[in-house]
């Protein structure tokens, strides 16, 4: 990584635009990640050092909750920690474009963040395709998902990953981008019948979610419903649901 300054225009959209959704960052993690960007890559910097307490004052918020962003975004592969001593946190803070869970679909990012957004012409057919169909299709999903599972949000690999339908094929579920999510096996099979609904509420009693996390992910479902978790695609993949859907009709 060069000490360079990067586009903060572009930056700025790309955090917006994808870092916050793919990761589903939670507003603190918003707040430590953008302020953790401004002083270090705005700045021309790679890494940074600080303590947890100086970074809370900054953002306005106190220890523990920024302590836990941390965390997440290190987890998240948006910071790598460098080091942690008495003088606080070392950290190099990743653009965008350089968090791994979102690198597959670099470029194709990178052209809807420069672009007007990622509704233009060039999608269409995506809300027919059949997500279940080609392997890209499937990594679509996947990687939308940023390599957790989206019931547990464990970080899976892809020999335990697998696609599961939010409402159940036996309730005539479709495969439809809105209707999977990249989901490990366990939560699959526990999932049963139940709605997803029902099932993080599940996790949540078991203990495996927090009340903030139960609450983000119930969030994710409705976005997820209304066409809010658009997987960004290879133009290739782009071209093989359109044609795949215009030989249907
Ligand atoms: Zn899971």
């Amino acid at each position: 990584m060069k000490n360079t300054k990067p586009n903060a225009e572009q930056v700025w959209k790309q955090f917006e635009d994808i870092v916050v959704p793919r990761l589903r960052l939670n507003i603190v993690d918003r707040a430590v990640y953008s302020h953790l960007l401004r002083h270090s890559r705005l700045e021309g910097k790679v890494q940074l050092q600080f303590s947890i307490l100086g970074l809370a004052r900054h953002i306005g918020l106190s220890g523990g909750p920024t302590r836990e962003a941390v965390r997440r975004l290190v987890g998240h592969g948006a910071l790598r920690l460098v080091e942690r001593s008495k003088a606080g946190h070392t950290v190099e803070v990743r653009l965008p474009e350089e968090i791994r869970a979102l690198r597959p679909y670099r470029i194709e990012s990178l052209r809807a963040a420069k672009g007007k957004g990622t509704d233009g012409g060039a999608e269409v057919g995506i809300e027919e395709a059949d997500f279940l169909q080609t392997r890209t299709l499937r990594k679509a999903i996947h990687a939308r998902e940023g390599g957790r599972c989206f019931y547990c949000l464990r970080r899976i690999t892809p020999t335990v990953e697998c696609l599961d339908h939010v409402v159940p094929r036996a309730l005539s579920g479709r495969n439809s981008y809105r209707n999977l999510v990249s989901s490990c096996m366990e939560c699959n099979s526990h999932k049963g019948e139940r709605s997803a609904r029902d099932f993080l509420r599940w996790l949540y009693r078991d203990g495996r979610l927090t009340a903030d996390e139960l609450r983000s992910q119930l969030r994710a479902l409705d976005d997820l419903a209304s066409g809010k978790l658009r997987p960004l695609l290879p133009a290739t993949a782009k071209a093989a649901a359109k044609e795949k859907v215009e030989k249907e009709k």
